[in-house]
């Protein structure tokens, strides 16, 4: 643990987080592929099942959720979207906690995921004892998880935010002088903050895709591409959301893409995202964020690696199989969801 001497806070040690290799799934030639994607169309008509994907997975199970029926989404949507489809079996192409939140949101339901190893750096950075303990030493504090997080976690929560919410959240909270413990993402929660003014304190956790883009690296793309306007999601550092165009959640930037006048783009996110943006604004240049200083070598290189578990391979084999379910107890699901349906209604009434 270290102390921040001037809030007299005792912040966390979290653990040291495993980052796996980006897997490699075996090359599909054009044949194989079309059959591949024949065989998992057919097995969710016949297991009455609905695929849903988030913007960071593979391509091609982006296209697929939608050519079927399904949705690609950030992780916000993606809850909503289970809880009003009539699939009796929702297949998350995701990472886990995006997994454990639809079958916490549709308990009814089989909720399966093509690897449950697809964890997430902020998920594991937070464990649950942890965790409790830093919520039990500040209980003055109202407790805001971002969505990244275990279901153990979420029901230790008040409110649960993602990235395209937290900002509105946080200033109704702040608006009504509430103090602020938010975890995990430490940079989404300073920028939050910033703009909000909020009393906060913070959990040391960080997403280790958008940790990775670098400041000065960004300023020199920035030259040779003086045009283009620069999007950034707000889990990145302070620096490189300083030199942002827009600063926002995947549905934000996707949105950006699509309206700004600009012809290129400098994106500061999960690649994985370029496959959207490319749909909604053909011709148009996007240019990854550069994810290495002077010297540095990058882990992930802006490509999540717990996202690339996702494959047409094993999405074919759960659906077969009927593996990898996820499973929440009735009586955590019931905890868990009041912080997440907290976050449901306030986004509708906002919408209103
Ligand atoms: S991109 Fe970052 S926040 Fe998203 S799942 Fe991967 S590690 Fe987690």
């Amino acid at each position: 643990m270290i102390t921040d001497s001037k809030r007299k806070l005792i912040i966390p040690t979290i653990p040291q987080v495993i980052v796996p290799p980006h897997p490699e799934w075996p090359p599909l030639s054009p044949q194989e592929l079309k059959a591949l994607k024949e065989k998992v169309k057919m097995l969710l008509k016949q297991q009455n099942a609905v695929l849903v994907a988030h913007y960071y997975t593979d391509g091609t199970l982006q296209d697929l959720a939608e050519e079927t029926g399904g949705c690609v989404a950030d992780s916000l949507e993606m809850a909503r979207f289970g809880t009003t489809h009539p699939a009796h079996t929702l297949v998350v192409a995701g990472v886990r906690f995006m997994g454990e939140t639809s079958k916490i949101l549709n308990n009814e339901k089989r909720v399966l995921m093509p690897d449950l190893g697809a964890t997430c750096s902020l998920d594991e950075g937070c464990p649950y004892e942890l965790f409790a303990s830093f919520c039990d030493q500040h209980a003055d504090h109202i407790v805001v998880v971002y969505a990244n997080t275990s279901a153990k976690v979420k029901a230790r929560s008040d409110w649960v935010v993602t990235s395209g919410i937290a900002l509105p959240i946080i200033r109704h909270l702040s608006d009504q002088g509430k103090k602020i413990l938010w975890a995990p993402d430490k940079h989404l929660g300073h920028y939050v903050q910033k703009l909000t003014g909020a009393d906060m304190i913070f959990w040391p956790g960080s997403c280790v895709v958008h940790e990775e883009f670098r400041a000065v690296a960004l300023e020199r793309l920035r030259k040779i591409h003086p045009d283009a306007a620069i999007l950034v999601h707000p889990e990145s550092p302070e620096a490189v959301i300083a030199q942002a165009d827009v600063v926002g959640s995947t549905t934000a930037l996707i949105n950006a893409v699509a309206t700004l006048p600009n012809m290129e783009f400098i994106v500061a996110t999960d690649k994985g995202i370029f496959n959207k943006m490319r749909q909604v604004a053909p011709g148009k240049i996007l240019l990854e964020a550069p994810t290495v200083g002077e010297g540095a070598t990058c882990q992930s290189c802006a490509n999540c690696p717990w996202m690339g578990m996702n494959s047409l391979h094993n999405l074919a084999k759960v659906l077969e199989t009927g593996e990898n379910e996820i499973l929440v107890s009735a009586e955590l699901a019931d905890k868990a969801r009041i912080p997440i349906l907290r976050m449901l209604d306030f986004a509708a009434n906002l919408k209103k």
